[in-house]
């Protein structure tokens, strides 16, 4: 199987039966071994990418506490060459932040051209968390879907691929990631009282997710959402994703100067 976009103004269900392990893909071994080879392609197409320095891709993470943010990005974007790749988080505004358009910190963290860019959370906060508590009223929020939809067009339009993911994953899976933060002092770290609170808002949030993710997963910029309680599968599922998405942009290898080839004509033979 592979993840199919969301239909535009079509909400997903988002039940915990929707964030189980696919039937229908691989053992797990099959699964590590499918994940390696992706990798390998990701690479060299990141490195098409980056030799071509005229398109971007931009990967947008949205899920709820202990989702598998982090660890998607280290299990499936950790091979590629650093100095092609950068991620952004996005915790709460700061003042001078909050100075601005709520789009503004995210546009200048857009990848420039050759470049992937990867969020960790993003502008899509600003009608979740905000929207779940209250922050703004929602004469404010609810306008964002399609202030957002136009933003992504624009950058569309500019030669950035825009794929965005939910991880979901299901209300006991979440337990059980949050109790091990607090048990397992190596995640220990992790652990935000806060997150007990939005665990609290589960319906809440559930609601905010589906009306962003069925409003804004446009042509240009799709929603996808990733059956997350099992990694590997969570894994596989959206380097699929990535990857075809890296071979539909067809980065090549710029042609050589005409001079570059007189200048290897001149080396000396003894140098070569
Ligand atoms: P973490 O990803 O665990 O570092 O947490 C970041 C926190 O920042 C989460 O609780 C988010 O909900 C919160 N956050 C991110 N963006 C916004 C925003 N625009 N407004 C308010 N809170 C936000
Ligand atoms: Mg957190």
């Amino acid at each position: 199987m592979s993840l199919q976009p969301i239909k535009l103004g079509k909400a997903p269900k988002l039940s915990d039966a929707d964030a189980k392990r696919p039937d229908d893909l691989p053992g797990k071994a099959e699964r590590v071994e499918q994940l390696l080879a992706l990798k390998e392609q990701m690479t060299e197409l990141q490195r098409r990418l980056f030799a071509q320095g005229r398109q971007a891709l931009l990967v947008v993470l949205q899920a709820r506490d202990a989702g598998g943010k982090d660890g998607t990005i280290r299990r499936v974007f950790g091979s590629i060459n650093p100095q092609g790749c950068r991620v952004t988080g996005y915790g709460k505004p700061t003042e001078r932040e909050l100075q601005q358009d709520y789009l503004w910190r995210v546009h200048t963290a857009v990848p420039r051209r050759g470049m992937i860019g990867i969020f960790n959370r993003s502008h899509y906060e600003d009608v979740l968390v905000v929207r779940v508590k209250e922050l703004v009223p929602e004469s404010v929020w609810r306008p964002r879907y399609e202030q957002i939809n136009d933003f992504e067009r624009m950058l569309s339009e500019n030669d950035v691929t825009i794929l965005k993911f939910f991880l979901h994953v299901s209300k006991d899976e979440q337990r059980r990631r949050l109790l091990r933060r607090l048990e397992d002092p190596k995640r220990n770290w992790k652990f935000n009282p806060e997150d007990l609170k939005a665990r609290n808002e589960w319906d809440a949030y559930s609601e905010a997710y589906r009306e962003a993710l069925s409003r804004c997963s446009t042509d240009w910029a799709p929603w996808y959402v990733v059956p997350a309680d099992s990694k590997s599968s969570r894994d596989l599922l959206v380097a699929q994703v990535v990857v075809d998405a890296l071979e539909r942009m067809d980065p090549e290898f710029p042609t050589a100067d005409p001079d570059v080839l007189r200048y290897v004509s001149a080396l000396d033979t003894s140098e070569r």
